[in-house]
């Protein structure tokens, strides 16, 4: 139902009107003066809604979608048009395209900024938004929606979030070995904003209130604020550069964090030493007693010192892991501080010391394997 008619060629905003101007002119269409939808220019009535809310209604069976807006998308699309003329904007209420392809429920400019707001009470598909958002966003037109549906589309939204952060052609946090996958979890409104630029906020229709990720109450006249001013653009903006920031960091990690978790095992099952011992039973009698000891001695001593050194790192002393329970009875799991990219780093030059000593144990295994009838090899040169 529209706030908004056109009566004696002159726009009437409803609840602009004194009680006596409207009483007048309510007056003046009982004897005949005619009030034109501003939406469709079909024939309309006035009427004052049971909360005291002045608007037009259509004469019936006009066939325009505006006839079937509620009574509360009608007093949300009023709180939101107070609150913008409230912030000193130039405000309209129902204002059509210039080629009329759509109506913005309310319309507010100033300084060059241009600014709507569309009321969404009834269920609209996430497909039908797009559409819709897209005819503001071709317009190079600044849109927010106030969507009484979030909670029934949320899957929708966030399986759309998840498609765009697959985009970058990344892991999902997911399937990824001591992630934290909260890191890139956030509701419906900045799932719409990161998939496909929408700006939005959640909204509960009965109470007039509005809610987002973190908010669980927003006035609208304090949500309409924070558009105008910027700082709710600016909130989307961050959380979906924060979380691209975050992808970046993982795609980084990924691979570290798989090989961490690929020698994990080694150090559980303390795999080295076993190595070691199944040698020392299956050595060639060959081998030098005092030698073979010596060696495997000095072997046995990395082995201590990799142990050490993978425990050093795992630990939260290193900064690069937290413990988290698992909800099972006192098990914990590494979680990567997955903070910036010296973090990452930090990481990696761990992991290459990881590497760098395996092969070098892989080596020495080999040595001593293959020294049972060679222990002194002989120098190519001196033969
Ligand atoms: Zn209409």
């Amino acid at each position: 139902m529209p706030l908004k008619a056109i009566i004696d060629c002159r726009t009437v905003i409803g609840p602009e009107l004194s009680q006596e101007a409207w009483n007048e002119l309510a007056v003046r269409h009982r004897h005949g003066l005619a009030v034109t939808m501003a939406c469709c220019g079909a024939p309309g009535h006035l009427r004052t809604s049971g909360r005291g809310l002045r608007h037009f209604y259509h004469a019936t069976g006009s066939g325009c979608h505006y006839a079937e807006e509620s009574k509360e998308h009608l007093a949300i699309k009023y709180l939101v048009y107070r609150a913008s003329v409230a912030e000193g904007w130039e405000t309209q209420v129902e204002c059509p395209s210039p080629d009329r392809s759509w109506i913005a429920d309310v319309s507010a400019t100033k300084g060059g900024r241009t600014v709507v707001f569309e009321v969404q009470v009834s269920p609209i598909s996430p497909a039908e938004l797009a559409e819709r958002d897209a005819h503001y966003q071709n317009a190079g037109i600044e849109s927010y929606w106030l969507l009484a549906d979030f909670p029934n589309r949320s899957r929708v939204l966030a399986a759309w979030y998840d498609t765009s952060l697959a985009g970058d052609g990344g892991p999902r946090a997911e399937d990824v070995f001591s992630i934290d996958r909260s890191l890139f979890s956030t509701g419906p409104e900045n799932h719409l904003f990161s998939a496909k630029s929408i700006r939005s906020a959640g909204l509960r229709v009965k109470d007039q209130s509005l809610f987002t990720t973190n908010n669980p109450e927003i006035p609208i006249a304090v949500w309409v604020r924070e558009v105008l001013n910027g700082n709710y653009l600016r909130y989307l903006e961050e959380t979906r550069a924060a979380i691209s920031y975050r992808r970046r960091l993982l795609i980084l990690a990924a691979p570290l964090l798989e090989r961490l978790h690929a020698f994990y095992p080694s150090i559980r099952d303390r795999t080295f030493h076993k190595r070691l011992a199944s040698l020392a039973r299956t050595r060639q009698p060959a081998q030098s007693e005092p030698e073979f000891r010596k060696r495997s001695a000095a072997i046995a001593s990395e082995i201590d010192w990799i142990e050490k050194e993978y425990r050093s790192m795992m630990a939260e002393e290193s900064g690069l892991f937290f413990w988290k329970s698992t909800g099972k009875k006192s098990a914990m799991r590494p979680v990567f501080r997955l903070e910036s990219e010296k973090k990452v780093r930090q990481l990696e030059e761990r992991i290459a010391v990881i590497d760098r000593w395996e092969s070098s144990f892989n080596a020495a295994m080999r040595t001593l394997e293959q020294d049972g009838s060679d222990l002194h090899p002989v120098d190519p040169d001196q033969e």
